[in-house]
């Protein structure tokens, strides 16, 4: 009985004191004070996460995702992001008295495209990021909808106007069963379901466009009791965003619950300023929409070899089987195939996917150079995506293209220069000049030198200059033989060739 205790009294004791280590760098005299405030801190923050541990959050999310077509559903108004408002609206859209099919939102929600579908999606988790788990999210249906408008509030005069651009736009509505329990599950799910659209082809599913929209619906529950009432946080356009919503939505359920509250079934919304959610308007009465069927629409008739249409004229009839054949490879097969044909690393693959063009602009490479894809992976995802990210752009709008690249790797895996020179020349290339890599060596006088009779000299200047390290190597001290080295390099701003210098030193020195 008494072993955790004392283990936990250990544990606060190596906490305070590096509560109190800390509070002295940031606080000074004040240090035992802050120490304590620090102190508290700590401790609440395992409280709440052992709190935490003892309650099951659920997750489904209701999906959004414009299709691409050049006009709405069913009228002729263009759809095009950012038109001024109420540019692409015809009498149609707008509901004017009198258009047919009646001025009513549409949805397939009752005889849905699809129903009983999964998504398989991966996240990268470990120390490192580099164990990839795959999980699966059951979809209860997929249908076919009419975007509404959309309300433009004018603090200012405290008006609200409408813009009916995106009224009428056809949506795709994939809705997902609460099979997830965090906000990063979400946020994976959602983005492979994003790759997999523009894979397709079937949305553009740009998420800073508004092309894919997230409600996010939460609960949280005792394990083993049924699930808790959940929350619908709205509209949600980023895929962080989306995870943080969740996260804050879950710890806000299990605060409210923990403190005797209980959690209200309502609309809520994210304020991404603030990181939290805040309430809409809630659900209780539950929103009484009226459907009804629209009887100037055909219905669309889906089938495969197995339930082949009866009737229907050839505009009205989709063979799911031919689709299916004509279906390119879709991210996860696409990321299996780099993973096996280039060796590289799972997690690698997610990230060449992750970005469009990517993924082209590593084969394109690969093709020009015959350095190992391992290594080719390292330069594009360390050194260019982090030069990239940094500054703000896409790898489409690189100053380095793929044959400049492949340039450069082909004098380092030749053995023409370094790669700390490597460094400095892609350093160069950043600058857009459309100078190549060979040039900026020559300019820069980067090039190896592989001249023994030169590296003899090199070594034996070096040598005289450090008679002690001589002496401690021939009394059979090796280690000292990398600060020979290190001083060869020095002296030839790292362009020795390391190999021979080693190789000369050794000769020298026995
Ligand atoms: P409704 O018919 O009331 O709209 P659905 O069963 O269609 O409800 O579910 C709507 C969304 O809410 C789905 O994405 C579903 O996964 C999610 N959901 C349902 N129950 C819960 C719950 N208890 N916690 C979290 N999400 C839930």
């Amino acid at each position: 009985m008494a072993a955790p205790v004392l283990r936990r009294c250990r544990d606060w004791l190596r906490i305070r004191k590096l509560c109190l280590r800390k509070a002295a760098e940031l606080h000074g005299r004040q240090a035992p004070v802050a120490a304590s405030a620090l102190c508290r801190e700590a401790r609440e923050a395992a409280t709440r996460k052992s709190r935490d541990a003892s309650w099951a959050a659920v997750v489904g999310l209701e999906i959004h995702a414009q299709i691409c077509s050049n006009s709405k559903l069913f009228s002729r108004s263009q759809v095009q992001f950012a038109a001024p408002p109420n540019s692409l609206v015809s009498f149609f859209d707008a509901s004017l008295p009198g258009t047919l099919p009646t001025g009513y939102q549409i949805t397939q929600q009752r005889l849905p495209i699809a129903v009983n579908g999964t998504l398989s999606y991966s996240l990268c988790v470990g120390k490192n990021q580099n164990e990839v788990i795959t999980k699966t999210v059951r979809i209860k249906q997929i249908q076919l909808e009419q975007d509404s408008g959309k309300s433009l509030h004018d603090d200012l005069r405290s008006q609200t106007l409408i813009d009916l651009n995106r009224a009428g736009v056809g949506l795709m509505e994939v809705v997902m069963e609460p099979d997830m329990c965090s906000g990063e599950e979400a946020a994976a799910a959602v983005r492979e379901l994003q790759l997999i659209l523009q894979t397709l082809g079937s949305s553009q599913a740009n998420m800073a466009e508004g092309q894919l929209r997230v409600d996010a619906n939460v609960s949280v529950h005792r394990p083993g009791q049924p699930y808790g009432v959940r929350t619908e946080v709205k509209n949600i356009n980023s895929a962080r965003f989306l995870a943080k919503a969740i996260d804050y939505e879950i710890r806000r359920q299990i605060e409210e619950l923990e403190n005797g509250g209980t959690v209200l079934n309502e609309t809520r919304t994210f304020d991404f300023k603030h990181g939290c959610t805040i309430a809409m308007r809630d659900k209780e009465g539950k929103q009484d929409y009226r459907f009804m069927p629209e009887p100037n629409l055909p219905p669309l008739i889906l089938h495969d070899a197995k339930s082949l249409p009866a009737h229907g004229n050839s505009q009205q009839v989709v063979d799911i089987d031919r689709l299916r054949e004509t279906l390119p490879d879709l991210p996860s097969a696409k990321r299996a195939k780099l993973v096996e044909r280039y060796g590289i690393q799972p997690q690698h693959s997610f990230t060449l996917l992750n970005e469009d063009g990517l993924m082209e602009f590593f084969e394109t490479v690969l093709k020009a150079t015959e350095m190992n894809p391992r290594k080719v992976v390292g330069w594009i995802l360390t050194d260019m995506l982090g030069y990239l990210k940094k500054h703000n752009l896409t790898i489409k709008e690189s100053p380095i293209s793929p044959s400049l690249l492949a340039e450069l790797l082909n004098l380092l895996g030749s053995g023409r220069i370094s790669s700390p020179a490597a460094k400095q020349v892609l350093e160069e290339m950043w600058k857009g000049e459309g100078k190549t890599p060979t040039l900026i060596v020559k300019e820069k006088e980067l090039e190896l030198i592989r001249d023994r009779n030169e590296l003899e000299h090199i070594c034996q200047a070096v040598m005289g200059d450090h008679q002690n390290e001589v002496a401690e190597i021939k009394k059979g001290n090796q280690k000292v033989m990398n600060k020979l080295i290190g001083q060869v390099q020095k002296k030839t701003r790292g362009r020795a060739d390391p190999a021979l210098v080693k190789e000369i030193l050794e000769k020298l020195l026995s």
